[in-house]
């Protein structure tokens, strides 16, 4: 086990749910939260930049960087067909200098990385009805048709993963709610307020009359189902 200063937090989902642009508004709004750019195989996408979304790398070089023990985790995503992996690098030396790293992967790779980190703070961002990833799929144009029907046949499978999360959360039609509970999630964690403030809701007594448990004091919202 891997005990250090700083904080993990793990966003996974079903491809298409919407956890790249969950994850674009958080780090836009929450300076103190760091991403680790994973490595993989896949081919980038128009507009992906090499060392901003993703170390987009050969199948040889990533495979020597495999032998190199480089990786806190890696796997074969959709159908063995590409390699993704979360490098050491991008991670264990924010940790230890007390930063807040975020990574974005899928529940295979999250299973590897509560092994290390048990302390993770884990999210799993679902939609509201399993349609809706077919749409955003077709929506966002990436895929090819046998490359969607294969990140829906993974996607069925992680929705049934869920239960490994500590947090859940529902980006249904309204993507700043999910936002939203997620930012709530990271700053009762303990996530450093930022200019535009902690949006929690101030508690109703003063601090000596609440209750320890932080999640008695936690405000409900409707994307959070923690
Ligand atoms: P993922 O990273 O989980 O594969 P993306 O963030 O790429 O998903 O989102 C997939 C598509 O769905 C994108 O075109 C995105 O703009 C759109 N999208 C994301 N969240 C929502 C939402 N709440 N409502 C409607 N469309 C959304
Ligand atoms: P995409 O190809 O849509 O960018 O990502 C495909 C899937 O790979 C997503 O579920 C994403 O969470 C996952 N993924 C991205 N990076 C990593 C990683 O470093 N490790 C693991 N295990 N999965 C990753």
């Amino acid at each position: 086990m891997a005990s250090c200063p700083g904080k993990l937090v793990v966003i996974s989902g079903p491809s298409g749910v919407g956890k790249s642009t969950i994850l674009r508004r958080l780090l836009a709004e929450l300076p103190h939260l760091v991403p680790s750019v994973s490595a993989t195989t896949r081919p980038p996408r128009a507009g992906e930049r090499d060392g901003v979304d993703y170390h987009f790398l050969t199948a040889e070089a990533f495979a020597v960087r495999r032998q190199r023990n480089e990786f806190l985790e890696c796997c074969q995503v959709y159908g063995r067909q590409y390699w993704y992996g979360t490098l050491v690098d991008e991670v264990a030396p924010r940790l230890a200098s007390g930063g807040w790293v975020v990574l974005e992967i899928d529940v295979e790779g999250t299973l590897s990385i509560l092994e290390r980190y048990p302390e993770a703070i884990t999210i799993f961002v679902e939609p509201s009805h399993p349609d809706q990833l077919l749409e955003r799929l077709q929506g966002r144009g990436t895929e090819t048709p046998e490359a969607m029907a294969r990140r829906l046949e993974v996607a069925r499978r992680e929705l049934l993963q869920s239960h490994h999360y500590r947090h859940r959360v529902v980006n249904d039609d309204n993507v700043a709610a999910a936002v939203n509970a997620i930012e709530r999630i990271l700053f009762d964690a303990g996530l450093p307020p930022t200019a535009t403030g902690d949006r929690r809701q101030p508690p109703l007594q003063p601090p000596a009359a609440q209750p320890a448990s932080p999640t008695e004091a936690r405000t409900p919202t409707s994307g959070a189902q923690t």
